[in-house]
């Protein structure tokens, strides 16, 4: 069984992420790089798929520029197969819809049948490549998925999306597009020999052209991107207690309007 995995690459979770010079876009001076936490379910659960079934082969692909081998790299020493790079400046600008038609292109030419990806990227945070490149493709997708299990034959897949109070079960004919929630899986830590290993895989390079694509502009436009306001210092209430307290209820009620 043939799986890819859409894989991109953000800031860590531990940045402290500026606006650059140009308002559009972040300062990515100094941040260091990770493979979207969701995708490491997505990565996870495909390595598993694989294992289970004893054969198969599980593809990283990711758009994005020179940097993003590096992920490429990660996902390959957890244990994919190969990887291909959506890599040209025709795709700086990408929106959520040319990400997709991105992906499905490259998706059609190796037919998988399955295609996993995270349920949201961890830095803009549409969570719509899926949803948009099952459209692009006419398969069946579901989202947000807590489990997954792929009949015998290969032919559905069965998956739980985790509801309040329950579990909503679907059955899916393949192939489709299914996004991955955090609790799919436990992602595993590569090991020394994965990442040794790594550097022989393959990652090929993809351009827009080799996929008979020319990007069109952005249907969706980063106009500006702004920083929260500084939060106001706290306040410490003095005094006696029950005098505090009725003072913090006071400030609650008229200046934060909170209750
Ligand atoms: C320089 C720059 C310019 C940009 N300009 C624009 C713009 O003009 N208009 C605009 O709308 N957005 C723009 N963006 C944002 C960019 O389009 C989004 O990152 C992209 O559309 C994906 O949205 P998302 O990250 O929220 O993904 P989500 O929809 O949250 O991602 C869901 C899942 O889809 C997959 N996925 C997402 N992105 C990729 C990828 N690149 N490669 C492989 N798999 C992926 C992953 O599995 C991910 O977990 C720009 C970004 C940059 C860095």
């Amino acid at each position: 069984m043939k799986i890819v995995v859409a894989i991109k690459q953000v800031p860590d979770t531990a940045t402290q992420v500026k606006i650059g010079g140009d308002p559009k876009a972040i300062d990515t001076a100094g941040i260091t790089w990770i493979v979207s936490p969701y995708d490491e379910f997505a990565i996870e659960e495909a390595l598993r798929l694989k294992e289970k079934r004893g054969q198969g082969e599980v593809i990283a692909v990711s758009l994005g520029p020179d940097r993003v081998k590096e992920a490429l790299r990660s996902a390959l020493a957890m244990g994919c197969d190969r990887a291909i790079h959506l890599n040209d400046p025709a795709w700086a600008n990408a929106d959520t819809l040319a990400t997709a038609q991105a992906l499905a292109a490259v998706i059609k030419q190796e037919q998988p049948a399955l295609v996993l990806c995270g349920r949201q990227a961890i830095d803009d945070d549409m969570g719509a490549v899926g949803a948009q490149l099952a459209e692009v493709l006419g398969w069946p997708c579901a989202s947000w998925i807590m489990e997954e299990a792929v009949d015998a034959d290969a032919k559905s897949v069965r998956v739980g999306r985790q509801v309040e109070g329950g579990l909503e079960v679907f059955d899916l004919p393949l192939p489709a597009v299914l996004s991955a929630q955090k609790g799919l899986n436990e992602p595993r830590y590569p090991t020394l020999k994965g990442i040794m290993g790594a550097k022989k895989k393959e990652i090929k390079d993809v351009k827009a052209g080799d996929l008979g694509l020319t990007p069109a502009a952005p249907q969706v436009a980063v106009k500006n991107l702004e920083a929260l306001p500084a939060r106001p210092p706290g306040r410490v209430i003095q005094g006696e207690i029950k005098d505090a307290v009725k003072e913090l209820v006071r400030a609650l009620r008229e200046d934060a309007k909170a209750i």
